[in-house]
């Protein structure tokens, strides 16, 4: 049993609740064993976030037998896009035009269309992907030629700043993402949220939060 299962999902629900809309729970596993995510699928947890596509490719490897549904939500290399059309429910990182056309044309026409959120570099980060609000409408407009990617909503990672500058940007991505909603159909997915913020995200208008830490326990520093 993971102990911080029940309790993280319990919490995601109460703040659900208090905000008045549905949220779902993404577990983030990148860099845990496939056996970590074997435990929390059998307390019911089905969606899992990774951030590299080799370390995700090998673990679905392993747990073919589980009906799990599949994120990439690190940054994406244009020269991965086969795999991930191959290989992924969800693509959470697109953030720049070149990449729909790949993707929509190495998706297996058999396999349900790839959902897709735009990454927002909300905070202007120089290191960070995400693209920049102003490119938003741009970027949506292409999927009208992606008939097998279904564009979702928005993502983003605010920088790791006080607590008021995170409100700032959930507030931001929450008005981006309503005005997306407006302009086309289909928009459902307002992803934002980590294990350190997930209930303050959720209050500002998250409807999906990605938790590793507080789920499996702090990841080992990379070497
Ligand atoms: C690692 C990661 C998370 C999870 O972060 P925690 O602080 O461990 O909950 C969420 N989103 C993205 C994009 C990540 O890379």
């Amino acid at each position: 049993m993971n102990p911080s299962y029940a309790q993280i999902r319990a919490r995601v629900d109460a703040a659900a609740q208090a905000a008045g809309h549905a949220v779902r729970l993404l577990a983030v596993s990148k860099t845990k064993p496939a056996a970590a995510i074997r435990e929390l699928a059998a307390q019911g947890q089905r969606a899992f976030g990774e951030n590299y596509v080799q370390e995700a490719i090998a673990k679905q490897g392993e747990l073919s037998d589980l009906n799990l549904e599949w994120h990439l939500i690190g940054p994406l290399q244009s020269n991965k896009c086969r795999e991930v059309a191959l290989h992924f429910d969800w693509l959470q990182s697109l953030d720049r035009e070149k990449l729909v056309e790949p993707l929509n044309r190495f998706r297996p026409p058999n396999a349900a269309p790839l959902n897709v959120l735009i990454q927002v570099n909300i905070d202007g980060e120089a290191s960070k992907s995400g693209c920049a609000p102003e490119a938003i409408p741009a970027l949506a407009a292409k999927f009208r030629q992606a008939p097998r990617l279904r564009l979702r909503g928005l993502m983003a990672i605010p920088a790791p700043a006080d607590v008021d500058a995170r409100i700032r940007a959930f507030t931001r991505m929450r008005g981006l993402f309503e005005s997306l909603r407006t302009s086309q159909s289909g928009i459902d997915t307002l992803s934002m949220g980590m294990s350190d913020d997930f209930e303050s995200a959720i209050a500002h208008g998250a409807t999906l939060v990605r938790i590793g830490t507080a789920l499996f326990g702090a990841r080992a520093p990379v070497s």
